[in-house]
């Protein structure tokens, strides 16, 4: 399986620049600033599907993963698909949950023909669904670095979830160690008790004085010091990383498996999305042939996604333009890894997404509505690809998560409230929707409060998580004395 570019030039003499699963696993994004993307999608016949009813949910990430991961012998990635999927490391599961099922399916309504389901993503160590893949990605990384005798020190910026996943999906792993900043005193009780309790060595939380903007502008500047960054091994975890968008392919095939008994049928699926990784992957699953109808993206007040599905228009937000909300995970300015799709949607056209891109730099957006003065008319195949849009907002939120514990009487998360706000907008008879959790309420319950008039219930393990040891520094927003520390602490 080849992996090109997304701003490759479409000339065939580039076609060389290619690489395998491996060459671009403990990378960022190409080197002419696009994204990977296969080369071509691996197809799912129905006799496999058939044959994956039956699979546990390690089997069936590692038989999805192969067709991605050619060039790890397939023994080695049983071993670590085996590894990683296990009841132990995803044991967070609500009372009435099957735990060994990883990613429990459960109906919510049905009625007039339509079914709305709730898929659980958030059973993981920091009860997101984040999880899913950084603890393949953990795992992964540790083996690829193995075997290349080599180091990896991941720097990054949190404000709150991918932060969290990715330390616990590489604390104690050899040969890497993680630089995670955050605004200090800025995240929920909850979340920083999550980061600062783990006491790993290779762990090192930096509270930066300042908001999530200072401590991103950081890596930015530190990883924009190419020297540096080379000599010390520097790299990321970030959402546009290519290994975690495959791993998250597979929840839509289990997804779907579970909620189906023929392949003759077809679901939908709602997804919560951000950085549009979570529900990239839903497209690549459906590229691939899972029989998928729609795919909803469910924005929250930052609604770049939803105003794009409806218009055409991408236009990416100011930092002031960008509102703090009570689904935080999901306060993007810009949607990072939304370059895959629009490739797709221009015919996998390598200097069109590139000229498109370089408007996003330079005007803040572009314009595909195929109206006069726009910068293209292929808003009108968004359709081909089954996406749909919708928004939701704080009070939304709100009554959603009344809603779903009155009716249903379950606790959800204000992420997976906007989810299933929007689910209910695009359902459909004869095709069940399934929504995505996203986290766990326990997570943000500062709004379940708000909502419910009661805490969210924690599960097992994380009770009195604010009264462990932290383990943090905390430092000015300055690059020369953030080199120094991790100049200090890698010892290269
Ligand atoms: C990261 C995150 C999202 C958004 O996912 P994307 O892949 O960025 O679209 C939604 N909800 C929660 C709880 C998250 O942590």
């Amino acid at each position: 399986m080849q992996y090109v570019s997304t701003r490759a030039a479409s000339s065939p003499a580039a076609s060389s620049n290619s690489q395998q699963f491996s060459d671009i696993l403990l990378g960022g994004l190409a080197t002419d600033g696009g994204l990977f993307l296969p080369a071509e999608y691996p197809q799912v016949t129905g006799a496999e599907l058939d044959a994956w009813r039956k699979l546990s949910y390690a089997e069936l990430a590692f038989e999805i993963l192969r067709k991605f991961a050619t060039d790890i012998p397939e023994a080695d990635l049983r071993a670590l698909t085996a590894k990683t999927y296990t009841q132990e490391v995803y044991r967070n599961a609500r009372p009435d949950d099957d735990a060994a099922r990883i990613t429990p399916l459960r109906v919510l309504e049905e009625g007039n023909g339509t079914k709305l389901m709730l898929q659980a993503l958030s059973n993981g160590p920091t009860l997101a669904f984040k999880d899913m893949a950084m603890q393949l990605l953990g795992n992964l990384f540790e083996y690829a670095l193995a075997k290349q005798k080599a180091e990896l020190n991941i720097f990054g910026a949190t404000s709150g979830d991918t932060g969290s996943a990715a330390e616990y999906a590489m604390r104690g792993k050899q040969g890497i160690r993680v630089f995670m900043l955050s605004p200090h005193e800025k995240m929920s009780a909850f979340q920083t008790a999550q980061m600062f309790s783990l006491q790993d060595p290779n762990i090192y939380n930096i509270a930066i004085e300042g908001v999530f903007d200072d401590a991103q502008d950081m890596v930015k500047a530190v990883s924009n010091d190419l020297d540096f960054k080379a000599r010390h091994k520097i790299g990321t975890v970030n959402s546009i990383n290519w290994a975690r968008v495959v791993a998250q392919v597979v929840y839509y095939f289990r997804g779907y498996l579970e909620a189906t008994t023929s392949n003759d049928q077809k679901v939908s699926f709602t997804v919560p999305s951000g950085n549009f990784g979570n529900i990239c992957a839903g497209h690549i699953a459906r590229m691939m042939g899972l029989p998928i109808d729609k795919l909803v993206a469910a924005t929250n007040e930052n609604d770049v996604l939803d105003e794009f599905f409806r218009t055409g228009v991408y236009r990416v937000r100011k930092s002031s333009e960008t509102y703090h909300t009570s689904s935080p995970s999901m306060d993007i300015s810009k949607a990072s890894n939304f370059e895959r799709f629009v490739y797709e949607l221009v015919g996998r056209d390598g200097d069109r997404t590139r000229a498109l891109f370089h408007k996003v730099e330079t005007h803040g957006g572009f314009d595909l509505s195929g109206k006069p003065g726009s910068d293209g008319d292929e808003f009108k195949l968004v359709a081909k690809y089954g996406f749909k849009s919708g928004k939701s907002t704080h009070d939304d939120r709100l009554d959603t998560i009344r809603d779903v514990a009155d009716d249903y009487g379950i606790v959800i998360d204000t992420h997976t409230a906007d989810g299933i706000k929007v689910a209910r907008e695009h359902l459909q008879p004869g095709v069940p929707m399934i929504v995505l959790e996203t986290a766990l309420a326990a997570k943000f319950n500062e709004t379940i409060l708000d909502a419910l008039g009661e805490d969210a219930e924690r599960p097992q393990g994380f009770e009195n998580i604010e009264d462990l040891p932290q383990k943090f520094v905390v430092m000015k927003a300055d690059v020369e004395a953030m080199k120094a520390y991790i100049a200090a602490n890698t010892g290269l």
